[in-house]
């Protein structure tokens, strides 16, 4: 971003008032139009000082993205939940296409969840650099634009779910369940902690596998757990959008899926499911966008 030392009307030409500016000299304190400009071999030059002069668009976008950079995430959630409507075809085709598969045995909820995480990893990466215009992703092969994002998924969610899982199984007889019972106030506790990790690290695991696309990596709780504390509240308050947002979904899906009319039951948890992966995917795109530099992703 071009330092802006004194503020001066740098968007629209100094000599024509009602035209917008292509360049500006800070020494001299002019906008220049299309007209007024002068482009040198290097990029535009001021043709009063000759000094080289900022470029107005890149200006207006670098300030774009510091005013993104310096709200909180409350700010972003209007457009969060108008996010999958921008791309209303993409998001009928994706629902529809989500309860066809499930209607197939077996592997049907396997290509469901591929089809949404591949959406969902998608619209996080073009959010993270700026692009909220569509989330229809290219999908070349199979094996990595279905399978690699289901597994993807797969791995986050049992990443978050592991403590969890673990504690469980410490439970279950035979083990030494008979130290701890279920419902001791350490065993109240542990379950808290467990819970509490599972909430907090999910929108984490689901950075980390959009960024490394690794399985590994997302297997790996360091990864994500050391950006937690460079992404500052923004990390908190995606949290809990991420949270409201599954929550719901863990709600309504199964719930519509008990409704009389089997298959509209099951396109309308698709419905339900194919919102909530995307506006997960925009939400998480939003906190890379504004944390970026912090992350070490610029
Ligand atoms: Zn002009
Ligand atoms: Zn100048």
């Amino acid at each position: 971003m071009t330092s802006l030392p004194t503020a001066f009307e740098w968007r629209m030409c100094t000599k024509h008032p009602g035209l917008v500016s292509e360049s500006f000299c800070v020494k001299c304190r002019r906008a220049f139009c299309h007209s007024c400009s002068k482009i040198a071999s290097h990029g535009p030059t001021c043709p009063i000082c000759g000094d080289f002069c900022g470029a107005t668009r890149e200006q207006e976008e670098a300030e774009t993205l510091a005013q993104l950079r310096s709200r909180s995430m409350w700010r972003e959630i209007r457009v969060i939940a108008r996010y999958p409507l921008v791309d209303i075809q993409s998001y009928v085709i994706l629902g529809v296409s989500v309860a066809l598969l499930n209607a197939i045995p077996v592997m049907g909820w396997l290509l469901g969840l591929g089809l949404l995480a591949a959406y969902g990893l998608h619209a996080m990466a073009r959010v993270s650099v700026g692009d909220l215009s569509d989330f229809q992703p290219h999908f070349d092969s199979i094996a990595d634009d279905l399978f690699g994002p289901a597994f993807l998924a797969i791995c986050a969610t049992f990443i978050s779910a592991a403590p969890h899982l673990a504690w469980q199984i410490f439970l279950s007889p035979p083990s030494m369940s008979g130290l701890i019972q279920e419902g001791h106030p350490l065993s109240t506790l542990i379950a808290i902690l467990c819970w509490v990790w599972q909430v907090g690290y999910f929108p984490m695991a689901l950075i980390v596998a959009g960024e490394s696309k690794s399985c590994l990596d997302t297997m790996n709780p360091w990864k994500g757990f050391q950006l937690i504390p460079r992404m500052g509240s923004i990390y908190w308050e995606t949290m809990a959008i991420v949270f409201v947002l599954n929550g719901a979904r863990l709600v309504f899906v199964p719930l519509l899926g008990m409704l009389p009319l089997p298959f509209l039951g099951t396109l309308a948890g698709a419905f339900v499911s194919a919102f909530v992966f995307l506006s997960t995917g925009c939400t998480l795109g939003f906190a890379i966008r504004k944390r970026a530099p912090e992350m070490g992703l610029e």
